[in-house]
């Protein structure tokens, strides 16, 4: 239950992270929750002699963040006043080592994103944090893009096929790239972590959801997206998502990606659009939200030089 509330937790806070303020929880869930937090409150303070069951706060995360948002309708049954009293213990990441040092060998594009490549693949702290059977993810994509796009995390099919953007939110994305009137050949996607961020599980048993890699572990793997940024040379990057934002520009600059987003900032010299990340259009596929990233991706077309159609300035439009 512990490891299913943290699994919950998280993914509030990934969604959270992607631009979504709502979600709608139905009141069998409520009443659920609140059971399982009201029965493990009881049990912390008779175990704690009447103490709360308080984890270090900066490793822990509310477990009622859920019912924070999402009070009861006032028709149901009253239940005991909800008290967001009981913290669950963040998963513990291993500590790392510094970040890696990159030195790219002279000679071609290609000849220096195989040789990061095989630094990737061959890094002690990226095959540690991959389970077995899974790999460790670097970018894809035409080294000559002008166009680089930037992610989050490998989830569970780019572990799987170490290739970024393979799963349903990359479906989404190649949509996006060929509204663009590009291939996803074309571009050059990366993302800010080479391995898919940790969760417990059983033993033996696939890691269920994700959770948004720790400021630590995005500034190890930082230096392998600025190498692929270096190889490419694109005209523009495309954060998506205020994981990847944050990976970019630092932790705390901006309390919502809204702040950021469909505006122009700088990252290692490179005009850097901020848009949401698509896994946020495939919770909320409407044409509002899709017309927001779509903006953001017109600006990008216009600053890459890239032709626009009328057709394609006028996607999305509410009719
Ligand atoms: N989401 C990301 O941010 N990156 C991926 O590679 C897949 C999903």
């Amino acid at each position: 239950m512990r490891q299913a509330l943290h699994a919950l937790t998280e993914e509030l806070r990934r969604l959270r992270s992607g631009g979504l303020k709502t979600v709608a929880v139905s009141d069998e869930s409520i009443a659920a929750l609140r059971r399982v937090v009201q029965a493990r409150a009881q049990a912390g303070l008779a175990a704690a002699g009447g103490a709360a069951v308080v984890a270090p706060p900066e490793r822990t995360v509310a477990a009622t963040a859920p019912a924070e948002k999402s009070p009861a309708p006032a028709a149901a049954p009253a239940a005991p006043a909800f008290k967001p009293s009981v913290v669950v213990p963040m998963h513990e990441t291993p500590p790392l080592p510094p970040p890696p040092e990159v030195r790219l060998p002279e000679g071609s594009r290609q000849v220096r994103w195989d040789a990061l490549l095989a630094q990737v693949q061959a890094d002690p702290t990226c095959r540690s944090n991959v389970r077995p059977g899974k790999k460790v993810v670097l970018g894809v994509g035409s080294l000559e893009a002008k166009v680089m796009f930037v992610g989050e995390a490998p989830g569970a099919e780019e572990e799987v096929q170490g290739e970024p953007f393979v799963g349903p939110a990359g479906q989404l994305l190649t949509k996006m790239i060929q509204g663009m009137g590009l291939k996803r050949g074309d571009v050059y996607i990366g993302n800010i972590m080479n391995w898919r961020p940790q969760l417990p599980t059983l033993p033996g048993a696939e890691q269920v959801g994700n959770r948004p890699p720790t400021e630590a572990e995005m500034r190890y793997c930082l230096p392998y997206l600025r190498a692929q940024l270096e190889i490419v040379n694109p005209d523009v990057l495309v954060a998506l998502g205020k994981t990847a934002v944050e990976g970019l520009l630092g932790f705390g600059k901006f309390k919502t990606l809204g702040e950021a987003r469909g505006l122009w900032h700088d990252f290692a010299g490179k005009p850097l659009m901020v848009t949401y990340h698509p896994s946020y259009i495939l919770r909320e596929p409407t044409n509002r939200k899709k017309r927001l990233i779509w903006e953001d991706l017109l600006k990008v077309m216009e600053r890459a030089a890239l032709p626009i159609s009328d057709k394609q300035r006028g996607y999305f439009l509410e009719r």
